[in-house]
């Protein structure tokens, strides 16, 4: 099938990486696209060029997309035309966390407390209402930590407060979480649906920096709430695609932090470290292929390259370390590439990962 994909970063490239061997093409709607240069087609423009998302059109059976914040008119002009998925709806909850924690809320699935903040009398309640600490937070167009201001103190929300006055933002109550996990899950045009075991997520400064699947120390029972809450989501968005819900475990109990209506960075590990691949499913789901299983065939230490482009030789010498460069050039906090390490257990992957981690910090 022809695939086209809005946007064209590393997600598209890996998506496509994982699609071509079943006889698939791909064409990306992108206005750089120095991550897909020499995969696939490239239509090199905004999501808000009519034209463009014309051309796009004419060139493909389907369009799927890799990055949620593409407008979701884009997305429904273009469904009018070809199959869509997932479905634009998702784009929408998805891109303003209040509608999101709405969303979520209604599904039965617990989310920290939070208020909408569009004046100083709103702020004013919500911190009366949630106290502090708290995180304040763009309703729209945030990522990686972006936009957001974790609240310790009043002269915090006072800073924050002078530097988001203006914006749509919403107030979040601090969640005391042990960690930070997160659930890949992926539902095919007939319904079916399959789940990846819980991977444990270490961010700093906002960013994903390592991840560790399947997380150690998770019971059957947390793995089911985990599942149930995502295939609730599934459920009620009639859902295509690979989706990812950011949690935080807190005791037993998982708090639904966001979620992203497309493959995600903390589903890496499972291009060599799972049975079929969060981007490989994606796009069995999308073209209507049967799902692939999702069992990891390890342990599986995943580890971000963030910012400068290491010298693929000194990863390569590390035992079991397989480099993913997304081919874009170095920028402070930009993600670049991510390693990967399969072992038999946490303990014997640990020592490779030590090793990846000092070389990026030397
Ligand atoms: P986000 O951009 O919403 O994914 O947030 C980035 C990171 O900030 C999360 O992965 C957490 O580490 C932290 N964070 C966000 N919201 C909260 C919250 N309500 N309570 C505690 N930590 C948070």
């Amino acid at each position: 099938m022809r695939i086209g994909v809005l946007g064209g970063g590393q997600l598209g490239r890996m998506l496509a990486l994982a699609g071509m061997p079943h006889g698939h093409e791909f064409v990306f709607l992108e206005p750089g696209g120095e991550a897909v240069r020499g995969i696939g087609r490239l239509v090199q423009a905004s999501a808000t060029d009519r034209a463009a998302l014309e051309r796009l059109a004419s060139q493909v059976d389907v369009v799927t997309y890799e990055f949620e914040n593409v407008p979701v008119e884009a997305a429904r002009a273009l469904a009018a035309r070809v199959p869509v998925h997932p479905t634009p709806e998702a784009l929408a909850v998805s891109q303003d966390r209040v509608v999101e924690k709405e969303f979520l809320r209604d599904a039965g699935i617990p989310t920290p407390r939070f208020a909408a903040v569009d004046s100083r009398a709103d702020f004013d309640a919500a911190l009366a209402a949630l106290g502090l600490p708290a995180v304040l937070k763009t309703r729209r167009l945030g990522y990686d930590g972006k936009g957001q201001h974790v609240l310790q103190s009043e002269a915090d929300a006072a800073s924050a407060w002078a530097v988001r006055r203006g914006t749509a933002l919403v107030l979040e109550a601090f969640v005391p979480f042990v960690r930070e996990l997160s659930i890949i899950a992926v539902r095919g045009r007939d319904g079916a649906e399959a789940f990846y075991p819980l991977v444990e997520n270490r961010h700093r400064d906002g960013i994903l920096r390592t991840s560790r699947a399947p997380a150690p120390d998770v019971t059957p029972a947390l793995q089911a709430t985990a599942e149930r809450h995502a295939r609730r989501v599934l459920d009620r968005l009639g859902y295509v695609g690979v989706l990812a819900i950011e949690l935080f475990q807190v005791g037993d109990e998982l708090v639904a932090n966001e979620m992203a209506p497309r493959v995600h960075n903390s589903g890496h590990w499972t291009i060599d470290g799972a049975e079929t691949s969060q981007f490989e499913n994606h796009v069995r789901a999308i073209t209507g292929a049967p799902l692939g299983p999702t069992a990891a065939r390890g342990a599986v230490g995943m580890v971000n390259l963030i910012g400068d482009v290491p010298d693929p030789a000194a990863i390569l010498a590390i035992p079991g370390a397989r480099l993913h460069l997304y081919g874009k050039s170095s920028k402070p906090g930009r993600k670049v590439g991510h390693v990967t390490i399969v072992g038999p257990t946490h303990d014997a992957v640990a020592p490779a990962v030590a090793s990846v981690e000092r070389l990026l910090a030397a």
